[in-house]
């Protein structure tokens, strides 16, 4: 949480508690949709967000989708091959790999240095809608365990996951620097790098109660610095990648607080999408707040499964 952003004022409960039944039902249906979607391309529709209950920022997270765009948001296979649809270069003839030469950025959310140095992190950068903090310190669980350690943690296993495939892998800090990047840097390495996807771990802080996995599309924004036309599409198809994985992988259902079951949000208000040039999601792996989800979290078993189930979506978008 807090990638991008001013720590979100405290969720009210009485606020969350009439929309999380019927997103409790709905997440059953997303789940079994997402069973069946290696074979039917069941619905894997983004639906409006119609709450806040549970922003992962200092205001609630809004769904942006088109109509148009909404309607063609279905799942796409983990293990079918990219569609045409995406800008992701298809082998050639022959070539029996078609993950050689192509990189991954993955950036750590936060880090664990942020705390003290909260003058360095909230200095303001050009976000090209905005102007954000230049970086947060993430959540923790009720615990301690911080936020900034689990996305280290989940991103070298990821990073172990891609390279096995033969994947070039960059990192935005690995764990070597005191505080940062900003989020703008963050965006920057991912487009300097040239990357074929790019993919920001993180998980969330909100009210116990409010469980399971979201992923972060990037809305379309045109403003400033900021142009995502081109990567809008395949940013949605690494996200439905990641996310029909991940719940295969961890048994994790799609968050109930927000992204209506589906496990998909769009939002127009981060920097580290806004500025990207690169097909880029962010991974909300799961709420810190939330006990029996902080039991999952601070499973080095369960990050596993998580690296796991993010690395083949990331290698299925990919064409491998
Ligand atoms: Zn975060």
């Amino acid at each position: 949480m807090r990638y991008d952003d001013s720590p979100p004022p405290p969720e009210s409960a009485s606020s969350v508690s009439p929309d999380r039944r019927r997103f409790a039902r709905r997440s059953t249906l997303a789940v079994a949709a997402a069973v069946l979607a290696p074979t039917t391309l069941a619905g894997w529709v983004l639906v409006q967000v119609t709450t806040g209950a549970g922003a992962d920022d200092a205001r609630p997270p809004r769904s942006v989708v088109p109509a148009a765009g909404a309607a063609n948001a279905s799942l796409t296979p983990p293990e079918s091959p990219a569609p045409s649809a995406s800008p992701v270069k298809t082998p050639g003839a022959g070539v029996g790999n078609a993950l050689a030469g192509k990189t991954v950025v993955i950036d750590p959310g936060h880090n664990t240095g942020n705390f003290k140095h909260t003058t360095e992190i909230n200095k303001k950068v050009d976000i090209g809608t905005n102007t954000k903090e230049c970086d947060t310190t993430g959540t923790t669980t009720n615990s301690g365990y911080k936020e900034a350690e689990f996305t280290l943690d989940v991103s070298r296993r990821l990073r172990t996951a891609l390279e096995a495939k033969g994947l070039k892998v960059v990192f935005t800090h690995d764990g070597d620097r005191t505080w940062g990047p900003c989020i703008n840097e963050r965006a920057r390495i991912g487009n300097e790098a040239k990357a074929d996807a790019v993919v920001s771990v993180h998980a969330d802080g909100v009210s116990e109660g409010s469980r399971g996995y979201h992923v972060i599309l990037p809305a379309k924004v045109k403003r400033g610095a900021a142009d995502t036309a081109a990567i809008v599409g395949p940013s949605r198809t690494l996200g439905e990648r990641i996310a029909g994985n991940f719940a295969r992988t961890t048994g994790s259902a799609p968050a109930n607080y927000l992204g209506g079951g589906t496990g998909l949000v769009v939002r127009d208000d981060l920097g580290g999408l806004n500025l990207s040039t690169q097909p880029k999601v962010f991974v909300e792996c799961g709420n810190m707040r939330d006990s029996k989800d902080a039991a999952l979290l601070t499973s080095p078993e369960w990050r596993q499964k998580a690296a796991q189930g993010i690395a083949d979506g990331i290698v299925g978008f990919l064409g491998g």
